[in-house]
C-alpha cells in the first residue's frame, strides 16, 4: 500500500519524499523526465555533468549545504569568487561591492550615493510585509532614485518578467537584495559550486532515497488526479504504458499550471493559481574554444534581443579544465510560452547576444563557438505580481489529502534549491498532520 504519491522529482519532491520516508511512510515519486533534479538537473558537457541553467550556492543556503554534508559530498563543495559586472551603453563596469556602485560612472555621484544608501536600507528595513502591496515601479524610484532605478533595476526586471516588470512586488526585490547581500564579503561575492553539479547532488539524493525504500518512477508522467472516497487515484503514463496508483495523500511538487492540468481544484485555489503567471526559460549553453571575459556574471542593462537576462560565464566560477578546457557561457532568455522566442533556433538565441559578447571582448568571433546546447523549461519563474496570491500561498489546496509545493510557495524569496528542499519538507509535515487528523 502506498501512503503518499509525490509528483515531481525536483528538489522539492525529493525533499518531501525524504521527510515522509523518515516518518516511516511508503512513498512513490513520479517524475516525467528521464532524470531527477528538475530545473537543477544535470546535462553533460565534454563528459562532465553541469546544470542546464547557471546555478550556484549562496553561503546562507542552509538546506542545500546540510544535504551536501549528509550525502558525504562536502569535499566537493567549493567556494569561489564570482566576479560580477554591469554592461551599460556599450561599456562594462565591475560590480562586486558597494564601492563599485560608488564608482559607477553612468550615474552622477549623488545618484550613486543615494542608490548605495537605499540598497543598505533594504537589507535592514523592517516593513517587508507592507511591500507585498507596493510595485517596484513606485517604490524602486522612490528609494534608489529614478535614474538609478532606470539604469540598474528596470532593465533586469524587464528582461526577467517582460510585460509584468512594473508590477513586481517590492517585497520580492528586497528579498533578492538581501540574498545577494548575505553572500557579499569584503572582497566581493563568494559563491558555492558543487563539483559535479547540483544535478549530481539530486542523483545522489535520489539514490539514497531509493536505498531507503522510496520508489522512483522516472520517464513517467502524471496524467490525471481523481479524488476517491479513500484518497486519490493517480493515473500515470510511463515506459510500461498506463498505470493507476492509489494513495490517501498526494503532494504535487510542480507548478500551478501543471497541477491545474491534471486535477480539478476547488475554485479559491484554482483562482489563486490562475493569478500566478509563469515565465518560461530558453537557455543556450555555449561551449567556446577560449575565454570570453574575466567576469562570472554580467548584467546587461542595454536591452538585449529575445529577453536575454545577461551573460553568465560559468568557467569564471569553475575552472575550464573540468570541461576539457572549454569556456562555458550561459545565455538565458526568459519568455512567455506564446512568445516566438520559446521555439527560437539556437542560432537566433545566440545572435541576439553577439553584440554584447563583442562589447565584452572585442576579439570575440563566432568561430569561437564549438557547440551550443539549448534547454527549455516552461515553468521556470513565477511572476511575483503585486496584489497577487503569492504572499501566504497555502500548501493545502482545499481538497483533503492534496498538497501543493511549487516555486510560487517560497515568496517573497526567489526560487532556489535550498528553498525547494525546505518547502518539500514543509509539505511533508503538512501531510503528516493530515495523517494525524484522519488517523
Ligand atoms: C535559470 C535558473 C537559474 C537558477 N539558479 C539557481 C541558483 O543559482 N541557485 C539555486 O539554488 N537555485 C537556482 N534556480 C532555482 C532552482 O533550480 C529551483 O528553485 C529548484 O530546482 C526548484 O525545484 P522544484 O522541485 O520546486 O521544481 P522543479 O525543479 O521545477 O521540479 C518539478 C519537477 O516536476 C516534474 N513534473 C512536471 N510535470 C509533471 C507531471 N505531470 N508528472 C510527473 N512529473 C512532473 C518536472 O519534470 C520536474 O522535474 C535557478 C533556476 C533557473 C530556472
Amino acid at each position: 500500500m502506498i501512503d503518499v504519491v509525490v509528483i515531481g522529482a525536483g528538489m522539492a519532491g525529493l525533499g518531501a519524499a525524504d521527510e515522509l520516508r523518515r516518518s516511516g511512510r511508503s512513498v512513490v515519486v513520479v517524475e516525467t523526465g528521464p532524470v531527477v533534479g528538475g530545473l537543477a538537473r544535470a546535462i553533460r558537457v565534454e563528459g562532465e555533468p553541469v546544470e542546464p541553467y547557471y546555478h550556484h550556492i549562496f553561503p546562507q543556503d542552509r538546506e542545500t549545504r546540510a544535504l551536501i554534508e549528509r550525502l558525504g559530498l562536502a569535499d566537493r563543495l567549493e567556494w569561489r569568487r564570482g566576479p560580477m559586472a554591469v554592461m551599460h551603453n556599450g561599456r562594462t563596469f565591475a560590480f562586486d561591492s558597494p564601492l563599485d556602485l560608488l564608482r559607477f560612472a553612468p550615474l552622477s555621484p549623488f545618484d550613486r550615493l543615494r542608490a548605495g544608501v537605499a540598497t543598505g536600507v533594504q537589507l535592514v528595513r523592517p516593513d517587508r510585509h507592507r511591500l507585498d502591496r507596493i510595485p517596484v515601479s513606485v517604490e524602486g524610484p522612490r528609494w534608489f532614485g529614478q535614474r538609478a532605478y532606470d539604469t540598474l533595476w528596470r532593465p533586469l526586471l524587464e528582461a526577467k518578467f517582460g510585460p509584468h516588470a512594473d508590477r513586481i512586488a517590492m517585497a520580492w526585490l528586497v528579498a533578492r537584495i538581501r540574498q545577494r547581500g548575505g553572500s557579499r564579503g569584503a572582497t566581493g561575492d563568494r559563491l558555492g559550486y558543487l563539483q559535479g553539479s547540483l544535478g549530481a547532488l539530486a542523483e545522489a539524493y535520489a539514490a539514497r532515497l531509493a536505498s531507503d525504500g522510496v520508489e522512483l518512477r522516472l520517464s513517467t508522467r502524471v496524467r490525471e488526479l481523481r479524488q476517491t472516497p479513500d484518497g486519490w487515484q493517480v493515473d500515470v503514463d510511463g515506459p510500461d504504458g498506463l498505470d493507476r496508483l492509489t494513495a490517501p495523500i498526494v503532494i504535487a511538487c510542480v507548478s500551478g499550471p501543471v497541477l491545474q492540468s491534471i486535477a480539478t481544484l476547488p475554485p479559491p485555489y484554482a483562482s489563486a493559481m490562475q493569478q500566478v503567471p509563469y515565465r518560461g526559460i530558453v537557455c543556450a549553453l555555449l561551449e567556446l574554444s577560449r575565454p570570453l571575459s574575466s567576469y562570472y556574471w554580467v548584467n546587461v542593462t542595454d536591452r538585449l534581443g529575445l529577453g536575454c537576462v545577461g551573460i553568465i560565464e560559468h568557467t569564471n566560477l569553475v575552472p575550464t579544465d573540468r570541461y576539457g578546457g572549454r569556456t562555458l557561457v550561459y545565455l538565458a532568455h526568459y519568455v512567455a510560452r506564446e512568445d516566438p522566442t520559446w521555439s527560437a533556433a539556437p542560432e537566433e538565441l545566440v545572435d541576439a547576444v553577439i553584440p554584447a559578447m563583442q562589447t565584452l571582448n572585442a576579439r570575440f568571433s563566432r568561430d569561437w563557438i564549438v557547440d551550443v546546447h539549448v534547454n527549455r523549461d516552461a515553468f521556470a519563474q513565477p511572476v511575483p505580481r503585486v496584489g497577487g496570491p503569492m504572499p501566504g500561498l497555502p500548501i493545502e489546496t482545499g481538497l483533503p489529502g492534496l498538497f501543493h509545493a511549487s516555486l510560487a510557495h517560497v515568496y517573497p524569496d526567489d526560487r532556489g534549491v535550498s528553498k525547494a528542499l525546505g518547502l518539500g519538507k514543509r509539505a511533508a509535515l503538512a501531510a503528516e498532520a493530515h495523517f494525524a487528523r484522519v488517523g
